[in-house]
């Protein structure tokens, strides 16, 4: 009769590889299919003896655009950086508008294109990094229909945020200051 320890191992679970940033089945020790230790290998899924592993989308548009707020509710904290970076653009933008001059408007350039790529980084991690510490009680079909409705949400944000911006620098400041 096989003992208790025996049938643990036998159970198939998936896990979110760090270093592959993709979802894996685990080695019976623990570790990833492409050689990666098992602390690289994070949450944890029981698979029925038949289920594929279960794959995520590549990219998370509500990361993406609204990652102060995305981030910090679905436990990547890393999101609420965006908050300061954003106010440190916002700056940016306004001086090189008020000021003017070609070295401004090329800082401005170069600071919206960095705050967009790290977006777009993070963005991509987003669905490992969530769906590792939910995946226990969680289909990966479930969080990608949650992720929808963030999705969907995120747009009209950033769209109101982006017209509040532009209100506030261009028509209410210029008022405020007199
Ligand atoms: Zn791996």
């Amino acid at each position: 009769m096989a003992s208790l320890d025996d049938a643990r191992f036998e159970l198939r679970t998936a896990g979110y590889c760090v270093l592959c940033d993709a979802l894996v089945e685990r080695r019976f020790d623990g570790t990833c299919p492409a050689g990666h230790v098992a602390e690289a290998v994070q949450g944890r899924r029981l698979l029925a003896d038949d289920e594929p592993v279960p794959t995520m989308s590549r990219f998370n548009l509500g990361a993406f655009l609204m990652p102060p707020i995305w981030g910090p509710a679905n436990g990547a904290w890393a999101g609420a950086i965006f908050l300061p970076i954003w106010l440190f653009a916002d700056s940016v933008i306004v001086s090189a508008a008020r000021r003017g001059g070609m070295g401004l408007w090329i800082g401005a350039a170069f600071v919206i294109a960095a705050t967009l790529a790290f977006e777009y980084f993070f963005a991509r991690r987003a669905n490992g990094v969530a769906y590792r510490r939910v995946m226990h009680k969680m289909s990966a079909e479930e969080f990608a229909r949650q992720q929808r409705i963030w999705a969907i949400v995120s747009i009209p944000f950033a769209l109101a945020l982006i017209g509040w911006g532009l209100y506030f620098d261009i028509v209410l400041w210029p008022v405020l200051k007199g």
